[in-house]
């Protein structure tokens, strides 16, 4: 098996501004890496810190070296150009996640993939923003960049043109006096547009716009902020994390199915797995801008002092993250603790599959309040890695009448669904073979989401709201402190050294997935066992078939499509009580297991290439009913942890639950506090 992965491990290069301070692109790179330990690549990062030659001296060093399959490049644009002429002349494919367009049009060829989205968006969006905020004028400043020079020209355009609807604007070519009363926007590269923010001052009172995401190297404590004054920022949809995470998890999916494809074959096979809608530029289905809050990120001691905070959320998976994000949204102060181990979180490596109807009722109400809150909406779910491609759930006859009902309840919701008889099954996907199936639901708004994805936008959310990110700690014990608090004795691994560091909170929400029972010992409820489980999947050729998202309720059977030319398939492994471990492609047995579960229902696997594939763990509880609020032997924790193989589409819901569990605690533990208890 090591043999295996060995010998399918492609080399990446990682090339971008890591390491530069305070510069978040760096952090979302090695953060996207870090989302996808399941895939066989090796990321290696080569820093640099801006500048033209130090840029070109990389990209020879990576052309030289002969063995890396691709690029994934977060260069600075007026360092970008030469180097991407010595990547071109190789024919090494490159991903610019976050690279602005340099010139209209000329910017597409078959070996650059540039996932940002056009500037004319961002020119309707600073638009609105105006409108938004009652503005009615409009000065544009840029920093005498070329970027920044042409993105002010676009948004003078765009706002200011006969037949806008926007706001009138002006290029200025200095800060507007202190009687300006509209908006100001600022145009260029980070380091320009941070220079202008620096000189001026008279701008209390006003709405600024940044444009681009361009404030980013300069936040931090000594970013300047004109005082008083409205700061918000346009940026991709979804935020420069979640397109950063997309981009490594395309690349890691295409090169896990195809470990030798290079070149403009590769740059295909990452538009399939980015999606139909890819444009030429490689633009994501989440393409577009949003003006919103401004980004910070706080500095951390590198060794945690101790620290308090008002929720202490363990555990940074799906389930921890949105959780976070919606404590501190609700104005909490938050902190997330995780251990980052590779292949620790059952959510890097999920299959995704997302819906809004089960059969269980308990499942199925959240099931539907996470459809309705994200899922199922289309201006938010495509940044978090959602692609719809309708759901079949297959039924035998015991089912039926149970699930035209809850069919019923999810049409009451604006759910779309139906149910779907065994001929309308067989006509409309001729691949599915229907023994022993009664019928089937359909719900056509339905599909699955990548991991790496979900991930990086919810973390995305998370810091936007204010929430503090504690990785690489691993919390030892949760115990009660001497006036009730919450406490985490943590360890932290950096860099090889070991330190000890405590957090402590006036609530816990503990999220740890399958190390929550551990983690909680004695006080996991009793009467709620429960043991992880082991789930495999194989991705298959698929041979240009499509099929929905598949879930058998009577053999077991999963499925969905994966990327344009895949098939992801699982089957019931009976492996129980695993610890948790690294993920590993399924060996020749375990492959073999699949195909004779899979292949009566969908007899094309039998012997359809397996490309990839991927192991995992969940916490499974019996009766599967998760563990979803308070403990009663920690008054100060509320427990989110037992999904059961199905906690990816319940994670919105999952999060919302225990986000309110936590603030009504709050509230309690203030009430209590005021009245001397
Ligand atoms: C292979 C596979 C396929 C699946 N397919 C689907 C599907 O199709 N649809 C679906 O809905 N669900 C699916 N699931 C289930 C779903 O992915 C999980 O239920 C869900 O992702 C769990 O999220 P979580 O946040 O609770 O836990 P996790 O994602 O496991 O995250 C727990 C986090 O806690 C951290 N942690 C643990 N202990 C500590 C500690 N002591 N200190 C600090 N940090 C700690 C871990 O490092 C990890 O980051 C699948 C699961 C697997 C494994």
């Amino acid at each position: 098996m090591d043999s295996m992965r060995s010998d399918r491990q492609a080399k990446v290069a990682v090339v971008g501004l890591v390491g530069v301070p305070a510069d978040p692109r760096g952090q979302w790179f090695t953060e996207a890496a870090a989302t996808v330990p399941h895939l066989p690549v090796h990321w290696e990062v080569f820093a640099h810190r801006g500048g033209t030659d130090d840029a070109v001296a990389v990209a020879e060093e990576v052309v030289a070296d002969g063995g890396f399959a691709a690029v994934v490049a977060g260069l600075r644009e007026e360092d970008g150009e030469a180097a991407l002429r010595v990547y071109r002349k190789a024919g090494l494919p490159v991903l610019l996640p976050l690279a602005a367009v340099p010139g209209d049009g000329k910017e597409t060829d078959d070996t650059v993939l540039r996932m940002y989205p056009p500037d004319s968006g961002q020119a309707a969006a600073v638009a609105r923003a105006c409108r938004d905020h009652g503005v009615r004028r409009l000065a544009v400043l840029h920093d005498g960049s070329e970027r920044g020079r042409r993105l002010a020209g676009r948004l003078s355009r765009r706002t200011g043109g006969a037949e806008s609807t926007g706001p009138v604007a002006e290029e200025h070519q200095e800060w507007p006096g202190g009687d300006w009363s509209g908006a100001v926007a600022l145009c260029g590269t980070p380091s320009g547009v941070a220079g202008l923010l620096r000189r001026d001052p008279s701008v209390a009172g006003q709405l600024v716009i940044l444009t681009d995401d361009c404030v980013l190297p300069a936040t931090g404590p000594d970013d300047p902020r004109p005082e008083g004054s409205t700061v918000v920022v346009a940026r991709p949809a979804g935020g420069g994390a979640a397109r950063t995470a997309a981009a490594f998890a395309a690349l890691g999916s295409a090169l896990a199915k195809h470990p030798h494809q290079r070149g403009a074959a590769l740059i295909g096979s990452v538009r399939g797995e980015l999606g139909e809608s890819t444009g030429p530029r490689g633009e994501t289905p989440y393409d577009g801008w949003q003006v919103g809050p401004r980004r910070l990120f706080p500095r951390l001691p590198a060794a945690p002092t101790e620290q308090h905070f008002e929720v202490a959320v363990i555990g940074g998976g799906l389930v921890g993250r949105a959780t976070a994000a919606e404590l501190a949204e609700a104005g909490a102060s938050v902190v997330l603790v995780d251990d980052g181990t590779p292949g620790s979180s059952a959510s890097t490596v999920s299959g995704g599959l997302i819906r809004a109807f089960e059969l269980d009722e308990g499942e199925r109400s959240l099931a539907c309040e996470a459809y309705l809150a994200l899922w199922g909406r289309p201006e938010l779910a495509p940044a978090y890695g959602f692609r719809r491609t309708g759901a079949l759930v297959l039924l035998g006859p015991a089912d039926l009448e149970p699930a035209a009902d809850s069919v019923g309840q999810l049409r009451e919701l604006g759910i779309p669904a139906e149910t779907v008889t065994v001929a309308g099954l067989n006509s409309r996907w001729p691949d599915l073979r229907t023994d022993g199936i009664a019928g089937a639901v359909w719900e056509p708004g339905a599909g699955y989401a990548r991991g790496a994805v979900a991930l990086a936008a919810l973390l995305d959310r998370a810091r936007l709201a204010g929430v503090r990110v504690l990785s690489r700690h691993h919390v030892d014990s949760l115990t009660t402190g001497p006036e009730g608090a919450a406490v985490l004795e943590c360890s932290v691994v950096r860099d090889g050294d070991r330190t000890r560091g405590r957090v402590t909170a006036d609530v816990a929400v503990v999220a740890a997935g399958c190390a929550t029972p551990a983690l909680l010992g004695e006080r996991w409820p009793a009467g709620q066992p429960a043991a992880s489980k082991l789930i495999r999947y194989g991705i298959f050729e698929a041979g240009g078939r499509r099929l929905p998202t598949i879930v058998d309720a009577v053999t077991g059977v999963w499925a969905r499509p994966d990327g344009e030319d895949g098939l992801l398939a699982g089957y019931p492994f009976d492996e129980w009580n695993v610890p948790v471990a690294p993920s590993t492609v399924p060996d020749d047995q375990q492959v073999r297991w699949m195909r004779d579960g899979v292949s009566p229902r969908l007899p094309f696997l039998a012997d359809a290439r397996l490309l990839t594939g991927s192991s995992g763990t969940d916490l499974f509880v019996e009766g599967g009913r998760p563990v979803l609020g308070r403990l009663s032997g920690l008054p100060h924790t509320v427990v989110a942890a037992g999904w059961s193989g199905a906690g990816f589409k319940t994670s919105p819901a999952a999060a919302r639950r225990a986000a309110a569990e936590a603030v009504q605690l709050l509230a309690e533990q203030r009430k209590q506090r005021k009245q001397g208890l």
